[in-house]
């Protein structure tokens, strides 16, 4: 643990969200946590990082929350699974942090991720946010597992200019297992983000021995290409660099002796989401 009092104050930007971030707002009341979870005024966040390239289109900004209402087996970050691992993050200042990178993201095609955690655990925060980048001309893109979808209304979904919906395995009862949750919310705001054409990019995390069935794969992609508004699926690697965060956690991790697929097998993985009509990489 960290110790907070000898500690220097922890910036806001991270080099990668590999870092273990703790306890950085245990100070705060809950009581001031929830008001401010209920107005959105403040952000609870593990950190910035800037330059990332897989979390949507261009060169982006990353906001990474804390708090998810999942606990994934493959989890890279499980210091966000509690919101008071976050930063206390003043909604001026994510926003002022967030215009000094703005001519860069308009020029290299990039914009504002808001990934976590799970973001829509901080909804209004969220929403501020992402208004807030409009205003200033930057795309945006939520990174979701979606189970939380209902907390935005249609209109708030126009702030968002990109979903990248996290869609974890289709069998219902092997999600339960590997996220402790039901995947029926997921689909339905899937299914509402189609009705709507907000464009979507799907996530799928690619684990040997875990999420590397084939009909799981097959059912997810029928799903996602019947939905006509998922632009592309990206089929990201099973990797340990957030092995040591579950260790240091002291969380038991099931995955210890799991090897990241080989390439091919991404391949394979991808052509089952090419074959049902997608553009999957
Ligand atoms: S939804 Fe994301 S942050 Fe939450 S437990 Fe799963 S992988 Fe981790």
């Amino acid at each position: 643990m960290r110790d907070t009092r000898t500690a220097p104050p922890m910036s806001l930007e991270a080099k990668s969200p590999y870092e273990l971030r703790v306890d950085l707002s245990k100070d705060v009341p809950e009581t001031d946590m929830r008001a401010a979870v209920q107005n959105g005024d403040i952000g609870f966040l593990h950190s910035f990082t800037t330059g990332a390239t897989v979390d949507g289109p261009g060169v982006r900004v990353v906001a990474w929350t804390a708090g998810c209402n999942w606990r994934c087996q493959y989890c890279h970050n499980p210091d966000t699974w509690n919101m008071t691992n976050g930063m206390p993050v003043p909604l001026a200042r994510a926003t002022e942090e967030l215009r000094k990178y703005r001519h860069g993201l308009k020029i290299m095609n990039g914009g504002l991720t808001i990934s976590g955690g799970e973001p829509l655990m901080q909804a209004r925060f969220v929403v501020k946010l992402f208004t807030a980048a409009k205003a200033m001309g930057i795309h945006t893109a939520l990174d979701t597992n979606g189970y939380l979808g209902d907390r935005l209304s249609d209109a708030e979904l126009q702030a968002i200019d990109l979903v990248l919906l996290d869609l974890k395995t289709w069998n219902p009862e092997k999600h339960r297992k590997l996220t402790g949750m039901d995947n029926a919310p997921t689909h339905d705001f899937a299914r509402r983000l189609a009705a709507k054409k907000r464009p979507m990019w799907v996530r799928y995390v690619l684990v040997p021995g875990l999420t590397d069935d084939v009909k799981d794969i097959a059912d997810i992609a029928r799903f996602a290409a019947s939905l006509g508004n998922v632009e592309r699926v990206d089929v990201l690697p099973f990797h340990q660099m957030g092995q040591y965060k579950w260790k240091q956690l002291g969380i038991p991790y099931t995955l210890e002796k799991t090897e990241p697929p080989e390439p091919e097998n991404v391949e394979w993985a991808c052509e089952i989401f090419r074959t049902a009509g997608l553009q999957a990489y």
